[in-house]
């Protein structure tokens, strides 16, 4: 059996690797336009700030490929695929590539919004960041233009990690985002405040609550950007990390169903027969996923899919992001805002503590004693506590020994006060405070003993 797959990012090299594991004997063939084996995209922004360096980005070495059988051809255009011959075109090749089965994982492209001036000065000051060429185009320009301030446009996870390492550049850095407060799909109302105070404590700007409407230019060059409300921001370097779409063009051309990504059910499998598709460019039910942990659920689920073991079906992958800025813990996780209060009550629950003073935050969300989701901001103990039991029945003294929030019950009379509901931690309450029932005095609550 041939397996010849598109694409060698995350879900590329992950399908390529699992399909190794179940078949020793298939030949597989990976072709990518990019110039470089397997790297970690989330690290780019180091490059430009020059922490580490191209070498160190990438994940598996040549060695890896030969011990594992794996052919990569880097630096290929694919130019077409003929689902009847079941071959593929590749620029420069002679003869197409012929496969048993594809496995399509072409990824994604970042978004450019429809800021005027934005597309005509990609390259000269305004970059998008998505692979080795974007981060050294970057780290060029800054070394030979005289760049003193820099604007990133998203206040997402890549938007942040980048802006970070743009003011290790030394450069004057500032965030603006669209939504009125910061990782808008990591965290809620409360964190969000918090980590806006970490980030402009590290000399990071934020402006929340603003679109940029016009990158402002002055004899060919970025000068600045204007905002919604017609504020003027400098900058001479515009950066934009404002969510990707999917690369789809050559599987619609080749006649496959397509919507925003390629549609694939739930073995993975695209409209044609013999045909996958993996990563950030597929749909699934309706939804683009764009995170590595999903690339990685499915890369594992297409490779079953094409050796016969049809048991694993795909269904979704729990969403789990973490910010990777030095000094700063934090990680959003499932399902963390209900957004229907009445919905507590109803099996859902939410444990919460917030110490703005340590700038330390926890949110747990439980239903029926489940864990579905959480945020964690300077908590790592609850962390590793909640990536381990995340979709499974929890035991409730190990959460709150893990998130250090108790129940102290009154002795005399048996009332609860409950950290995890209430604003206040009970040793926080005055002590002159009395229990609310009885009015016995605090000394008189211990804290629950688990057995
Ligand atoms: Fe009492």
């Amino acid at each position: 059996m041939k397996i010849v797959i598109i694409g060698n990012g995350v879900a590329g090299t992950f399908t390529a690797q699992y399909l190794r594991n179940l078949d020793t004997e298939a030949d597989i063939e990976i072709y990518s336009s990019e110039t470089h084996s397997y790297y970690t995209r989330v690290k780019l922004p180091e490059v430009i700030s020059e922490k580490i360096s191209i070498e160190d980005l990438i994940v598996f070495k040549e060695d890896w490929y030969d011990k594992n059988q794996i052919k990569q051809f880097l630096d290929k255009t694919i130019t077409s695929i003929h689902l009847e011959n079941k071959d593929i075109s590749i620029d420069g090749f002679k003869n197409p590539v012929s496969y048993d089965k594809l496995v399509i994982a072409t990824g994604s492209l970042p978004n450019i919004p429809p800021i005027k001036n934005a597309s005509n000065m990609v390259g000269k000051g305004v970059y998008t960041l998505r692979n080795i060429k974007d981060a050294q185009s970057i780290k060029r320009f800054i070394d030979q233009e005289d760049v003193k301030n820099a604007l990133i446009i998203g206040g997402g996870l890549l938007g942040l990690e980048l802006a970070n390492q743009i003011k290790n550049c030394g450069l004057n850095t500032t965030v603006v985002e669209f939504f009125p407060r910061l990782l808008p799909r990591q965290l809620d109302v409360d964190c969000g405040g918090l980590l806006k105070d970490k980030i402009e404590s590290m000399g990071i700007k934020v402006v929340l609550n603003a679109s940029t409407e016009e990158v402002l230019i002055e004899e060919d060059r970025v000068k600045g950007v204007r905002l919604n409300g017609g504020d003027f921001l400098k900058a001479e370097l515009v950066l934009i990390q404002a969510g990707i779409t999917p690369t789809i063009n050559l599987a619609r051309n080749s006649g496959l169903e397509v919507n925003r990504g390629i549609i694939v059910n739930d073995l993975l499998e695209t409209s044609a027969k013999d045909v996958y598709a993996v990563g950030d460019c597929i749909e699934f039910k309706g939804q683009i996923w764009g995170i590595i942990p999903a690339c990685i659920d499915q890369a594992k689920i297409v490779a079953n899919s094409i050796v016969g073991k049809h048991s694993i079906k795909y269904n979704g992958t729990v969403p789990k992001n973490t910010l990777k800025i030095m000094g700063i813990d934090l990680t959003s996780i499932g399902i963390f805002d209900l957004e229907d209060k009445d919905t507590i009550g109803a099996g859902w629950q939410i444990l919460k503590g917030m110490d703005s003073k340590e700038k330390c935050y926890k949110k747990i969300v439980l239903k029926d004693n489940n864990l579905k989701g959480a945020i964690l901001f300077g908590e790592n103990e609850a962390i590793s506590y909640v990536t381990k039991n995340i979709e499974k029945s929890i035991n409730e003294a190990e959460l709150r020994k893990a998130i250090n929030l108790y129940k102290w019950i009154c002795l005399s009379c048996g009332a609860v006060y409950d950290e995890a509901i209430m604003e206040v931690l009970f040793k926080d309450l005055p002590e002159d405070w009395t229990c609310p029932e009885c009015n016995a005095p605090k000394k008189n609550y211990k804290k629950e003993r688990f057995e």
